[in-house]
């Protein structure tokens, strides 16, 4: 069996962070291994209160789960805004397993969950970086824009602080097909499948905690961003047929 150590905030309401983090790990018959960084209480439609846990119990929690039998890959959700991020980037630099890094700035209601400046360790040691579009605008200190030519520089820049590649999400852009962009070495690969029209919470943690899953299987990277891809779409329409 794989293990995934999954890093981030629970979320009261179920809709996102560690329990959807726990699902898809379920659904891949991984085993998660979870680290809480900040317990939130939640509604669906608003973040009423976080709590950061301290960075000295989250470098433990982190120590432990590598004690006994290490996990195959990271995915590194909610920080919070204190030094959780450094902690993180500490506790995880040289233990050779790829990470995921889902930098989460903010819930869809507009709360800051993560700081921009406490990820900058993490994002210099992450194996793939998975912004969306805005926060890879604002990772990157560009201004939003849904262009090829954009997300080039955006990901050039994103890269130059040390991901070594970078998938920007498509999912918060507008026409009737999604692309994510996937920026490894030289090369760029759009991941593109009919836009779905339900809107989930929870679809970007998942998305990297699946890319997770599958570089815990050993996929090669490209491999794993279309195939995460195809198990969302599968989750959303699945949701829709329920609806
Ligand atoms: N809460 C936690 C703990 C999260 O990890 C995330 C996203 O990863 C969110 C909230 C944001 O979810 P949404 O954008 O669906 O509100």
């Amino acid at each position: 069996m794989k293990r995934v150590l999954l890093i981030g905030g629970t979320d009261s309401s179920g809709g996102a962070g560690l329990a959807r983090d726990i699902a898809v790990t379920n659904d891949y018959r991984h085993l998660a291994k979870p680290v809480v960084t900040c317990v939130t209480a939640q509604t669906n439609t608003a973040v009423r209160l976080i709590h950061e846990v301290p960075a000295a119990v989250i470098t433990a929690q982190i120590n432990a789960a590598f004690a006994d039998t290490p996990p195959d890959a990271i995915k590194v959700g909610m920080v919070g805004t204190g030094a959780a991020g450094d902690a993180i980037a500490d506790a995880l630099t040289s233990r050779n397993v790829p990470i995921v890094l889902d930098p989460v700035l903010k819930s869809s209601s507009g709360r800051t969950l993560s700081d921009a400046g406490s990820l900058q360790g993490l994002i210099a040691i992450a194996t793939l970086l998975t912004p969306n579009l805005e926060e890879a605008a604002r990772l990157s200190n560009r201004t939003f824009a849904n262009c090829d030519a954009e997300l080039s520089v955006q990901a050039e820049a994103l890269r130059k602080k040390g991901a070594k590649a970078v998938l920007i999400k498509g999912g918060h852009g507008c026409g009737d097909i999604c692309c994510d962009h996937l920026f490894d070495t030289l090369d760029r690969h759009r991941f593109c499948l009919p836009r779905l029209t339900l809107h989930k919470r929870g679809t970007g943690c998942s998305l990297a905690t699946a890319v997770a899953c599958e570089l815990a299987s050993d996929r090669p990277l490209r491999d794993a961003c279309r195939r995460a891809k195809n198990y969302m779409q599968n989750w959303i329409a699945g949701h829709d047929r329920n609806a």
